[in-house]
């Protein structure tokens, strides 16, 4: 299997099974609830690969880590930014297990590894690669030649990072930030009171978990410079290894903006699971090319529903024996092309392979297609009537019972005129 590095700009090629595969994923800062970009990038590609990789054969082990210490949190919540992290943590794990994809190997927190920060950060001191500025120490990014090679930035042409006019270069970046009025938490240190700069957390926990070097380093596209670049910049002054391989996937958007908090565009992971359903927006996820940005829409996600209802058609129908497992594995060795994986499973008509290929993706319930009992038969029934004779409020009314049972009533051309499925 290759994936594609962005630090070589190149496909690599992972090692032969078994392996082991170490992943490490960057996960969400915890202020608030995950919007449905955050989960693709932090939960639903990561937990794909491994399923991926382990149906390959390997020995994978999953790293996501929380960032509940962080300026976006003391900026959410003064004074109480702890128990903000503590909430939107639980909320985290809550909305992200609604997908059914299992969780990471290890989750480890920012605040429970700040002693490995400080082991890390002290060794850049001794090093000569970082230096101590009033409680502050900064990574002293000129003593990093190879610094700007992930994100393929020249040095001169670089933005500041984290403003102090104390600083020997306007580039360098805080491993450690003393604490400030309105900062509700703090960890001593050789330095004073003080926490974490959200780069060298990453650092830390990787390597706690990995080990100094490891294969696959993940994140969102919006994370290569500074954090990723950092996070290099970091390990490798160090004489470690860290992450072989860059995976950076493309970020959602709204109608061709990407989609951020900031904009106001979001939707949160929870809203989208209560509209769309988990499949629905699971399938969504399939039809784009992690690598490339994805469309966030109504008509995106109608697409995929219906689309998804075909296969469920599939399974309606007496199985075939129409399809080649090669070909996803071909598709998905390359790069994991789920577009790719999917324009193959589309051709297949045999019920064994595609409940195998959506099983991978969590999505093995489309196989299990439902009767609806009789009695939400008959409330469909009476709603068809209902309509019939232009009584469209006790239609809608009907259409809530329904619902209230947790099946959702469709209407279609063939007979009956509607369709019951289960609310995923
Ligand atoms: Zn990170």
């Amino acid at each position: 299997m290759r994936v594609h590095d962005t630090y070589s700009g190149k496909l690599v090629e992972l090692p032969p099974p078994p392996g082991p595969v170490g992943i490490y994923w960057c996960g969400p800062t915890v202020y608030r609830r995950i919007h449905v970009g955050n989960a693709l990038a932090v939960t639903v590609l990561p937990l794909w690969l491994k399923r991926w990789l382990e149906h390959r054969g390997y020995e994978t082990k999953v790293v996501v880590n929380i960032t509940d210490i962080n300026d976006k949190i003391y900026d959410a919540a003064p004074g109480h930014s702890a128990e903000l992290a503590s909430d939107a943590t639980r909320w985290y794990i809550e909305d992200t297990d609604r997908l059914g994809l299992g969780r990471p190997d290890v989750e480890p927190t920012a605040a429970e590894t700040v002693p490995e920060q400080i082991a890390l950060i002290e060794q850049l001191l001794a090093g000569g690669f970082a230096y101590e500025v009033e409680g502050d120490v900064y990574y002293r990014v000129a003593s990093f030649p190879e610094y700007g090679r992930l994100s393929r930035q020249r040095l001169d042409a670089m933005e500041e990072q984290e403003p102090n006019p104390l600083k020997e270069d306007p580039r360098d970046f805080a491993l450690w930030k003393a604490n400030k009025p309105g900062e509700d938490t703090w960890w001593e240190s050789p330095w004073g009171k003080g926490r974490p700069g959200w780069h060298i957390e990453c650092s830390a926990m990787s390597e706690k978990y990995l080990g100094t070097s490891f294969e696959i380093h993940g994140g969102g596209l919006d994370l290569k410079f500074p954090h990723h670049e950092n996070e290099i910049a970091q390990s490798r002054a160090l004489g470690h290894g860290f992450a072989r391989i860059w995976m950076h996937n493309g970020m959602l958007s709204m109608r061709g903006t990407e989609m951020h908090k900031s904009i106001g565009n979001d939707v949160s992971l929870a809203d989208a699971l209560d509209r769309w359903g988990r499949e629905t927006l699971l399938f969504f996820f399939l039809t784009g090319h992690w690598r490339k940005p994805l469309d966030y829409s109504e008509e995106t996600l109608e697409q995929a529903r219906a689309q998804l209802e075909g296969f469920r058609n599939v399974f309606r129908s007496p199985s075939e024996p129409v399809g080649d497992w090669s070909e996803l594995e071909a598709a998905l060795d390359d790069d994991f092309n789920t577009p790719e994986a999917l324009a193959v499973m589309h051709g297949w008509r045999d019920h064994e392979l595609l409940r195998r290929a959506f099983g991978i993706f969590g999505l093995g319930s489309i196989a299990e297609v439902e009767e609806a009992p009789a009695e939400l038969a008959a409330l469909a029934e009476a709603r068809m009537a209902a309509r019939g004779s232009k009584d469209f409020a006790e239609a809608d009314r009907l259409r809530g019972e329904i619902e209230a049972a947790g099946w959702e009533v469709r209407d279609v051309a063939e007979a009956p005129g509607y369709r019951l499925v289960r609310r995923s």
